[in-house]
């Protein structure tokens, strides 16, 4: 043990992005996927379109900084959410205020089905969802409410990831930007 808190295992932890509109949402569901990597999930899923765009955009992080993904698109987004093997947890400003709700949560071993919407959300998510939750009951975006989520899913401890078969590293500085090959070069 190096002191430092583990990261919480889930087995499955994804996240299935809403709503998806290429012509507007392209730069925001690709920070959701980026968000979703950074912060400890482990699977990324879009529903209805596929947008390459997003896609190919997450793939080269994952080359350049490392880590596995599970990455899916076109889904249908109640079935998937539906036949999920685990906890469905759907973020939204009108459930319940994550602070109480997340120990709950937190304390299953399930494999979690992290929901996250564009605009309006169909009615059925928040009846198949086993928890509706609130990141305050303020309207803000998807981005802010899954890292705020994820940070508290996983206490925190996703700072310590090693993302696997990384080829870039960053050396943290007080200024400027150090960036080490890993190959070593
Ligand atoms: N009226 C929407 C709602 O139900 O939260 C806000 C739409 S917002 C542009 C897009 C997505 O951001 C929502 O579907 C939800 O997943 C997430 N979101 C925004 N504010 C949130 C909050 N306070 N708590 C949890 N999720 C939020």
């Amino acid at each position: 043990m190096n002191g430092l808190p583990q990261l919480r295992v889930y087995g499955k932890v994804y996240v299935l992005r809403l709503g998806h509109r290429p012509e507007r949402d392209r730069r925001i569901t690709t920070h959701v996927a980026l968000v979703a990597r950074a912060f400890g999930a482990n699977g990324f899923v879009m529903e209805g379109t596929c947008d390459d765009h997003v896609m190919r955009s997450i793939e080269k992080v994952l080359r350049s900084w490392g880590g596995k993904m599970h990455l899916e698109c076109g889904v249908d987004g109640l079935r998937y959410a539906s036949s999920w093997e685990g906890d469905v947890i759907h973020l939204t400003m009108y459930g319940v205020p994550l602070e109480k709700i997340i120990d709950s949560i937190a304390s299953s071993p399930r494999p979690k089905l992290v929901i996250v919407g564009a605009e309006k959300v169909r009615r059925e998510y928040y009846e198949i969802a086993h928890y509706n939750v609130a990141v305050g009951n303020q309207p803000h975006s998807e981005v802010s409410a899954l890292a705020l989520f994820l940070d508290r899913l996983f206490r925190g401890s996703w700072t310590n990831i090693m993302f696997e078969g990384a080829k870039l590293k960053i050396i943290p500085s007080e200024k400027g930007k150090r960036v080490m090959r890993v190959d070593g070069r």
